[in-house]
């Protein structure tokens, strides 16, 4: 699916349903990838093409994703990658994916392009609230931009100290990888 205007979109709240660390390669920084290979070695990660990869489970999913009842959890939780991060966001400096005036989105007097990704099910299209176009939106423009690293809207509510993410790494030294 292509990615569609903000505009386009009434509101997306994250549900940890998982469905995003299963279906998608997520692609590391350089930064990124020495920081989680220093952490938890460098078979965590895979090399394709000159960029850097997390490594899936046989299963297809990411090997830090953790599944508890219908939650999904990140194992890596205090270095999830930028990527994870924005995702089903994506901001970009032009237009990309058409419809370019109902992407625009002006932050700090700067213009940005900014889609979603309809694959997320918690994607509702419509006319945008107050949340996503006030909050959601500037909370991941600040995140490209590298001018904050917490999350608020995300699946990163919990801190990285809560005893269900420890328990998670604790879980991921036993997995196979692919
Ligand atoms: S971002 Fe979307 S697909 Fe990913 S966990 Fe949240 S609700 Fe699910
Ligand atoms: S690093 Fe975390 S958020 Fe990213 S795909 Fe893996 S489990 Fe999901």
């Amino acid at each position: 699916m292509r990615p569609i205007p903000w505009s386009y979109v009434m509101d997306w709240r994250c549900n940890a349903c998982g469905l995003c660390c299963r279906e998608f390669e997520v692609v590391l920084s350089v930064e990124e990838w020495a920081t989680i290979a220093k952490r938890f070695g460098v078979r965590y990660t895979r090399m394709d093409g000159g960029k850097f990869y997390l490594r899936k489970t046989l299963d297809g999913s990411c090997v830090f994703l953790y599944n508890l009842g219908s939650v999904a959890l990140c194992g890596l939780q205090d270095m999830k990658p930028l990527a994870c991060k924005l995702w089903p966001f994506k901001v970009l400096k032009w237009p990309k994916y058409g419809s370019a005036s109902k992407a625009q989105y002006v932050y700090m007097g700067r213009l940005f392009y900014v889609y979603v990704d309809p694959h997320c099910p918690q994607v509702v299209l419509g006319r945008p609230t107050e949340h996503l176009a006030h909050q959601v939106i500037p909370e991941v423009i600040e995140l490209s931009l590298g001018l904050r690293v917490e999350q608020e809207k995300s699946t990163a509510s919990l801190p990285a100290i809560h005893p269900l993410y420890i328990e998670a790494r604790r879980r991921m030294k036993g997995r196979i990888l692919c």
